[in-house]
């Protein structure tokens, strides 16, 4: 069972007041991890925590010398410019860190004055990404998005019979992942279209977002050496939000034999906070095979896994086209899913990813896949939501689409909420589309 303790408790309330408003993604419950610096400061990015609308920055905390033991030694590697040391260091000390800081931020704290002096408003600061990111590999854990993508490109033949058994996934790239808020030029590429003899060269005509989960590995596993899955979340830092931005065109004539390449590593922009697997506790789910499936081989099965593999994840694409920024209206949403709708869990994408004796590092970033749900509405993406380019989406100002234009800025959100506990949310992930 993911273990409750006192940092969960959902009557805490932190001195910091904006961490008590209902709707704040980061109330003292919470406690994300990120990396950030004063904006336009060209200070060296270093660790903070967010609470309410502030920063903790975890560089003036260590100087405040307010703890010891376990959670001095983890505040001592948020210092880093990047998280990797941090993750690396395993869950004890996670869990350490965070429950030294749950008792700092609490309301009656002894550490308020020198916390607060630590403080920045989330308003006056920029981001970089939390880990130097060495691999990065994308998942493709939605059965709606792998059935709905498959029904376009193989009509006769939508769901591959590996998929059932087999966490599909492939390597991508980490050059080109981005912190929210790093725009980036549509790509160009390679594109035939359907009824042409050849293809032609130019930028792309179809150019599209994914809705995803990102997983930040925490300690890795020697080569050689698989993560059973009884082992395998304790290797897991947390999660994120990802937008993997595709390119369909290029995708549709790139893809076979081995898959996606130039569609998909042009740019991929994650959210800078990332809430770790013990905040999620308290909004674990059961995870189950639908009727008829088969059941996981016995290396991607367990008995946690089974009553609490899934995560009660809320996940919401919004678009702001540059008309609609002009006219100061308010985004439109495209998509409302859940993370619970993966046919695969983080537990299984870690068992599977290292049963060959594939080695895991600190930093290493895993995509859930488009995180499309059943029902219209919850596709991740949108060449399902418009049926392969065929339905524009209209939106409330009169505009339609059927792919991305350039200006259109995509907006990610992602929180947890129930009536049993407090709400935490992951923030959001923002990009635009520059012209090429
Ligand atoms: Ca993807």
């Amino acid at each position: 069972m993911s273990v409750l303790n006192e940092t969960h408790d959902p009557a805490l309330q932190s001195w910091v007041e904006s961490a008590n408003h209902a709707t704040t993604d980061f109330p003292v419950q919470n406690l994300p991890f990120g990396v950030f610096r004063p904006q336009g400061s060209g200070d060296a990015f270093r660790g903070g925590v967010a609470i309410g609308d502030q920063i903790v920055d975890l560089v003036a905390l260590q100087a405040a010398g307010l703890y010891d033991g376990l959670a001095a030694g983890a505040l001592d590697a948020c210092t880093d410019t990047s998280l990797n040391r941090f993750m690396g260091m395993g869950a004890q000390a996670w869990s350490a860190l965070r429950l030294a800081l749950s008792r700092s931020l609490r309301s009656g704290s002894a550490h308020e004055a020198t916390v607060r002096a630590c403080l920045l408003p989330q308003a006056q600061a920029e981001y970089a990404l939390p880990a130097r990111i060495g691999d990065y590999t994308d998942f493709y854990t939605s059965i709606h998005h792998a059935t709905n993508i498959g029904r376009l490109f193989r009509p006769d033949n939508p769901l591959m019979p590996n998929y059932r058994w087999v966490p599909i996934g492939y390597h991508g790239r980490s050059s080109s992942l981005n912190v929210s808020g790093t725009d980036f030029k549509r790509p160009q590429g390679q594109i035939k279209l359907p009824e042409a003899e050849q293809p032609v060269f130019g930028p792309c005509r179809r150019l599209d977002y994914e809705l995803e989960v990102g997983v930040f590995i925490g300690t890795g596993n020697p080569q050689g050496q698989p993560v059973p899955m009884a082992e395998a979340e304790a290797h897991v830092f947390g999660l994120c939000i990802l937008n993997d931005w595709s390119a369909r065109d290029i995708q549709a004539w790139e893809y076979q034999p081995l898959g996606p390449f130039l569609s998909k590593n042009f740019a991929s922009t994650l959210s800078p906070w990332i809430v770790t697997l013990e905040a999620l506790a308290p909004y674990r789910s059961a995870w189950s095979r639908p009727e008829g499936d088969p059941q996981p081989l016995p290396y991607l099965d367990s008995a946690r896994n089974r009553s609490e593999g899934g995560f009660d994840l809320q996940l919401e694409v919004l678009l702001e086209t540059a008309q609609m920024r002009k006219q100061g209206q308010a985004p439109f949403r495209l998509a409302l899913s859940n993370f619970d709708h993966s046919y695969w869990t983080v537990a299984q994408m870690v068992a599977h990813h290292t049963v060959n004796g594939c080695n895991l590092q600190p930093g290493d970033f895993l995509g859930s896949g488009t995180m499309s749900g059943p029902q219209p509405g919850s596709e991740g993406a949108l060449i399902e939501r418009t049926q392969g380019g065929k339905e524009p989406v209209v939106l409330e100002n009169g505009e339609t689409r059927t792919f991305l234009e350039d200006g259109d800025r995509i907006i990610m959100r992602a929180w947890c909420q129930n009536d049993r506990t407090r709400r935490i949310g992951l923030g959001e992930v923002s990009s635009t589309v520059l012209p090429a």
